[in-house]
């Protein structure tokens, strides 16, 4: 996709889609900001895609495009330029050491064939030796070749070291880029892309075993309000609360995540339903609990609440199936006035 955009980008469309680009941003009342340009040119270059379907909801939705909402569609869905870079980076520091560490090993090559070469020529010099000169001569030439072999391996023994060390080094942050890559920057949560991937994992794994799995969804209550009355910072403070409860009450082997704006969810692998419908409950009651203050002003902002919905994974059942019934059963809780669970089976069952 991302090749699809930048070649239109450079080819004989590319006025022509950000003239586009301008004027939808325009008909939807959004700023021409950068980042907006080039989430309407990523937007308009796959409408399909899920940046697009996100926009095209958030529209017809009628929800504010801010700068907030505009940085994470980005952090979200547009490619990530600093990563690409930072590999690519890490790709030229693998290259240098590689090639340093190939060439130290080749001269180390030539000076131990060198070294061979003169211990057979002194073996043959010694059985035609005659006298004590000539063997002080064919000794002296023989320590001299084998101090030089000692410093050639010498050499090649700390080129080796620091090249090891720089690798570690890079590996190291490397290891950090895939994990920042994976956690939504303001709660430190897992995000959405780590999250499919968990999720993923979780039904092939209950598939493989015939394991237990079930996946919930929250959604903050009228959090718009939230925002709307105390300004977007204020709404982040509440995102972070919301965020600390969960990742306390969702360790391993659950998975906790934001999973979009105010919208998180749980991956609880090998619990019944009555475990996971308890542990809910309870993450529930606990966010409702407080009552919380806004930390510039210390102005009270009253409790945050949750409706959350879950689902048990059938037999056979995909990721999308059960991520639509676990959405079906938030709407329920939302339908029937918010700050509840719902259980999908419990849908089934009235219906
Ligand atoms: P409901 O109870 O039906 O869920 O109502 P709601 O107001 O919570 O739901 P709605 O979907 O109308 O509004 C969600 C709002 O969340 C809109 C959007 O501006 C805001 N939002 C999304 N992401 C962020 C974010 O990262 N920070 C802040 N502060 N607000 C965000
Ligand atoms: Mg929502
Ligand atoms: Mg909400």
């Amino acid at each position: 996709m991302k090749e699809a955009v930048e070649t239109t980008l450079r080819g004989p469309e590319a006025y022509s889609l950000a003239r586009r680009a301008v004027e939808a941003m325009e008909a939807a009342s959004v700023w021409p900001t950068p980042l907006n340009f080039e989430l309407w040119l990523q937007y308009l270059g796959d409408p399909d895609g899920a940046l697009g379907r996100e926009i095209e909801r958030m529209l017809a939705a009628g929800e504010p495009f801010t700068e907030a909402v505009a940085e994470m569609l980005a952090a979200e869905y547009l490619p990530r330029g600093r990563l690409t870079e930072e590999i690519r980076d890490a790709g030229r520091v693998l290259d240098r050491e590689l090639s340093s560490v190939t060439e130290a090993i080749s001269k180390a090559h030539k000076a131990q064939s060198a070294y061979g070469r003169t211990l057979e020529g002194a073996a043959g010099s010694l059985e035609a030796a005659d006298g004590a000169p000539q063997l002080r001569a064919i000794v002296a030439d023989l320590s001299g070749a084998t101090r030089k072999i000692k410093r050639d391996n010498e050499t090649l023994e700390k080129k080796l070291e620091l090249s090891t060390r720089e690798i570690a080094r890079l590996s190291e942050h490397l290891e950090q880029v895939r994990r920042d890559s994976m956690t939504d920057a303001l709660t430190n949560l897992a995000n959405r892309k780590a999250f499919d991937e968990q999720l993923e994992n979780a039904c092939q794994a209950a598939l493989a075993d015939g394991g237990r799995l079930s996946l919930a969804v929250l959604d903050i209550d009228h959090f718009k309000r939230f925002n709307d009355t105390w300004g977007h910072q204020t709404g982040d403070q509440v995102l972070r609360y919301v965020a600390s409860v969960l990742s306390k009450s969702a360790k391993p082997p659950r998975v906790a995540a934001r999973y979009g704006g105010e919208e998180f969810a749980i991956i609880f692998p090998s619990e019944s339903l009555p475990e996971v419908e308890g542990a809910l409950e309870g993450i529930r009651r606990e966010i409702g609990s407080r009552s919380l203050r806004r930390r510039s002003t210390n102005d009270d902002l009253g409790a945050v609440t949750v409706s959350i919905g879950f689902a048990h994974r059938r037999s056979g059942e995909t990721a999308v199936s059960l991520l639509g019934r676990a959405d079906a059963a938030l709407y329920a809780s939302k339908r029937s006035g918010r700050n509840r669970v719902t259980c999908a089976d419990w849908l089934d069952d009235a219906a």
